[in-house]
């Protein structure tokens, strides 16, 4: 059977750039960069972008202008937009915003984000939590969020290794997944939090949590560190899978992983989606033009493979 018969038609593109890449950004990003980038890539046809986090300001400084940011994208009909929240304080910043919402009573975000990990050390590391505390502390965080309209997704960190206790057993993986959308998350975003995962592993991983999940709820969030990411969506795809994470051009990593970096590039996935014939109603150039201005804020070239090539 030819590759093609055994993909999805379509995938939808989860942008964490303006979230993930820059929460590990080392120099200070104006607001205003920020939000031109955010309208960049709505401009570029992203279907789901991560704007920011509502973690305490002092724990990750570069997203302490989560709501500056959230009040000046320019928001398109269409395109969900959601942010990073952890605890219920965080919760409430976000409703806090829904005040100013616009004229035609739109929301400026229409989802949020939860966090937990499939290894202990890591979740006591990243959260200074357990994973069972994690559950307690975002219980009331998705049902209020839920009560409020809004969608709600799970990220389950350290799904094919943790940077501290090495092997992940799939059995840990589907657990925490499982209790996620018990809890009432939309989708489970399981993460190769250090990039270490290879399509083998993909394949026993995503295949034993659907075994109990189902596949329709899951998505992927790949890191190229090792250079497997785009190998590791391929698995992902052939296993059902319809949503990928990635930031445009490559920014960030995970600032608690030690040797971590470099998200999956948006470029970089959607070459490799429309090359295999599938939709994702993205203009691959409108997002090198998104990756091209955040460069030249940083005066740094993204890390992305495809931005590398389009701009030689
Ligand atoms: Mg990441």
């Amino acid at each position: 059977m030819s590759i093609h018969a055994q993909l999805p038609e379509e995938v939808q593109v989860y942008e964490v750039g303006p979230r993930d890449g820059l929460q590990n950004e080392k120099q200070n990003i104006p607001t205003e960069a920020k939000v031109r980038f955010i309208d960049l890539l709505s401009a570029a046809g992203l279907p789901v972008i991560e704007v920011t986090s509502f973690v305490r300001p002092g724990s990750i400084p570069q997203l302490a202008d989560s709501e500056e940011v959230v009040k000046r994208i320019k928001t398109t009909a269409g395109i969900r937009y959601t942010a990073l929240v952890p605890n219920e304080r965080g919760l409430a910043r976000v409703t806090g915003l829904f005040e100013s919402k616009s004229g035609d009573g739109a929301l400026p975000l229409q989802g949020i984000a939860v966090f937990t990990a499939a290894s202990e050390t890591f979740s006591r590391k990243n959260t200074n939590a357990s994973i069972a505390e994690t559950f307690e502390r975002f219980e009331p965080v998705i049902s209020s969020a839920r009560s409020a309209g809004l969608w709600v997704r799970g990220y389950v960190s350290t799904a094919f290794g943790c940077p501290y206790e090495g092997d992940v057993p799939a059995r840990a993986v589907t657990e925490v997944a499982s209790r996620l959308l018990e809890l009432g998350v939309e989708e489970v975003a399981v993460s190769d939090t250090i990039g270490v995962a290879t399509p083998a592993q993909v394949e026993e991983i995503i295949g034993a949590v659907a075994d109990v999940t189902g596949i329709e709820r899951i998505a992927l969030h790949f890191h190229d560190t090792r250079g497997t990411a785009l190998a590791n969506v391929l698995a992902g795809l052939l296993l059902g899978v319809t949503t990928f994470d990635s930031s445009a051009g490559g920014l960030g990593g995970c600032p608690y992983a030690p040797g971590a970096a470099g998200n999956l590039a948006t470029e970089d996935l959607v070459y490799m989606l429309h090359g295999l014939g599938i939709r994702t109603g993205i203009n691959l150039e409108k997002v090198v033009e998104a990756s091209k201005y955040l460069s030249v804020i940083r005066g740094q070239a993204p890390a992305s493979r495809y931005f590398q090539a389009a701009i030689s």
